[in-house]
């Protein structure tokens, strides 16, 4: 088995599930008293909002930089940035490690094409909402048409994640409001939904919708595993 390195803090609520679903599915795989080999390095997210909120790249590169080397350094073999938004990042990562990074829309992208779904709704932070760098991996790679929610349903989304979801509030108001969206989404014709924020699956389930959801936390650390164990279906961009 591999060694996996984590990059979380980002929120810490969806950092324990990372390391809930890598060690269950390292159990499920091997039985016994198997757990997933991991290193886990959390950085302060107070620092990260804060620079998210400034659009300080520069200084966000260079946190998540330094984090994946401490992670090779220290032993890891592969790279996971236990979050969508901060996959703004990925680039300088890659660039400054020897180590691959399994990117987190290269692995939904797939788990899209397998499902057969070729236009998907996807919610998530304003940044991988209206940014290009998640979208255009999807369309340009994985040849998936992307929807996003109308400006209104983008800020209300985005405010539910920093103000509520990192915070470990997960309501039935806020569960109520995105189970609208998506469906209003579905009226446009998405086929599936992309949870494309690392905290949304802890408020909207598969049996909340009707159509079939991609669960980015979930994805990203089975592929993880699958990498660890196998070196199978193996999507790195190194
Ligand atoms: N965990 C979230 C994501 O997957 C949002 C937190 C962040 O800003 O990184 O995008």
């Amino acid at each position: 088995m591999k060694t996996i390195g984590l990059i979380g803090g980002m929120s810490w609520e969806s950092s324990k599930l990372y390391y809930e679903l890598i060690n269950q599915k390292v159990k499920s795989k091997l039985g016994g008293f198997h757990s997933c080999k991991s290193i886990l390095y959390t950085v302060d997210f107070e620092e990260i909002h804060r620079l998210q909120g400034e659009g300080d790249w520069d200084s966000l590169n260079k946190i998540m930089v330094n984090a994946a080397q401490s992670l090779e350094k220290a032993g890891a073999e592969i790279i996971l940035i236990c979050a969508n938004t901060m996959h703004l990042c990925s680039e300088a990562i890659i660039n400054n490690v020897s180590i691959p990074l399994l990117h987190i829309a290269e692995a939904t992208g797939q788990a899209i094409v397998d499902k057969g779904v070729k236009k998907v709704a996807l919610l998530g932070t304003k940044f991988t909402m209206e940014k290009d760098f998640y979208k255009e991996l999807l369309t340009n790679k994985y040849n998936v048409e992307v929807l996003i929610p109308t400006a209104t349903e983008r800020d209300y989304i985005h405010e539910i994640i920093y103000g509520e979801l990192v915070h470990g509030k997960f309501e039935t108001t806020a569960r109520e409001g995105y189970k609208e969206i998506i469906s209003n989404l579905q009226k446009k014709g998405a086929e599936g939904v992309i949870l494309g924020c690392t905290e949304i699956p802890l408020l909207i389930s598969p049996n909340d919708v009707t159509i079939p959801t991609f669960n980015t936390t979930k994805i990203h650390a089975e592929q993880a595993v699958e990498w660890a164990l196998l070196g199978e279906r193996v999507l790195v961009n190194k």
